[in-house]
């Protein structure tokens, strides 16, 4: 496969050059398999235009793809000892900017209008595992326009996205995904590929972003606090799980709206559908007023 992207050994002689030792506590895990790479940029059907923000870049491997195949990209990188080397591989490349700085701490609005022109973005990377849903989290709720959402993660947390009510894989993760976008398993990928290979399997998943809102509801956040207290408290009935949310102060009002709105008080969270989720939070909403 001929790809800018590289191989188990030039991986491991870039990081000896560097002197670097991958770091476990930040996901570190460098991927090496230029087939799973073309499956990614296939993936993200980039076009010349196409802007792209990548999380994570490590050595570069896929972002010097990346910016063969697009615009402009844009990647944040948290471990300082990486951006020499970025600066190293990506040289022959003058559409890459390099940030350093945590995903998790930075302002995505102002480094959309820093570095971004008008117009929707993709998100290509190879996710750190240990935050994955916080950065799908940040990426889904803060307001930057996007077209799709293609990435590496675990196996386990790519299922969690795509399942459906009742499955025990279903939880808040698949809510927000479900809510924002359409979720598609890409790929699953073995551990071997990467070095340091990782203790779990992983998968590339897409999401396409929806232009307009698949569902509709009045007030996303409040839909948003009752997913998280409903899955919170997982183990626990409606009726014991949603005191507490904004609007719901007691059992009593609890029962009322649950009653309101045709959900059993004794249902637990995991089965509701986002549509459930959406109708649940428009009656806590007209119960308020
Ligand atoms: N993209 C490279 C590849 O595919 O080989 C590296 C992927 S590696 C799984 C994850 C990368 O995310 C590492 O380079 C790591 O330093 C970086 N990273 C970890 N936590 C981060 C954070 N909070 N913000 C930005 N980058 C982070």
């Amino acid at each position: 496969m001929k790809n800018e992207g590289f191989t188990y050994s030039e991986t491991l002689d870039i990081l000896k050059r560097h002197n670097i030792t991958p770091r476990k506590g930040l996901g570190q895990n460098f991927l090496t398999d230029k087939n799973i790479l073309s499956k990614i940029i296939d993936a993200a059907e980039l076009e010349a235009d196409d802007q792209v923000l990548e999380i994570g870049p490590g050595i570069g491997t896929l972002t010097r793809e990346l910016a063969l195949k697009s615009g402009r990209v844009v990647c944040v990188e948290i471990d300082d000892r990486l951006i020499p080397v970025l600066q190293d591989t990506t040289s022959c490349f003058s559409n890459i900017t390099v940030v350093c700085g945590d995903i998790l701490k930075l302002d995505l609005s102002q480094l959309y209008r820093k570095h971004f022109q008008d117009g929707r973005i993709k998100v290509v990377a190879n996710l750190p595992y240990y935050i994955t849903s916080p950065i799908v989290m940040k990426l889904l709720e803060e307001e930057i326009p996007l077209k799709s959402i293609i990435i590496m993660v675990q196996k386990e947390v790519a299922r969690r996205m795509a399942a459906s009510p009742g499955n025990k894989e279903y939880g808040a993760l698949s809510v927000a995904v479900q809510f924002y976008s359409n979720p598609e398993m890409i790929a699953s990928v073995p551990p071997t590929v990467f070095i340091p290979p990782p203790k779990v399997s992983s998968a590339v998943v897409r999401l396409d972003i929806k232009e307009s809102p698949g569902y509709r509801v009045k007030d996303t956040s409040l839909m948003f606090s009752i997913v998280k207290a409903a899955f919170g408290k997982r183990r626990k009935t409606l009726l014991n799980a949603l005191v507490g949310v904004r609007g719901l102060e007691n059992k009593e009002t609890v029962r009322e709206v649950l009653e309101s709105c045709g959900i059993e008080p004794e249902r637990r969270g995991e089965t509701l559908s986002v549509q459930d989720f959406c109708r649940l939070a428009d009656c806590v909403s007209a119960s308020d007023h």
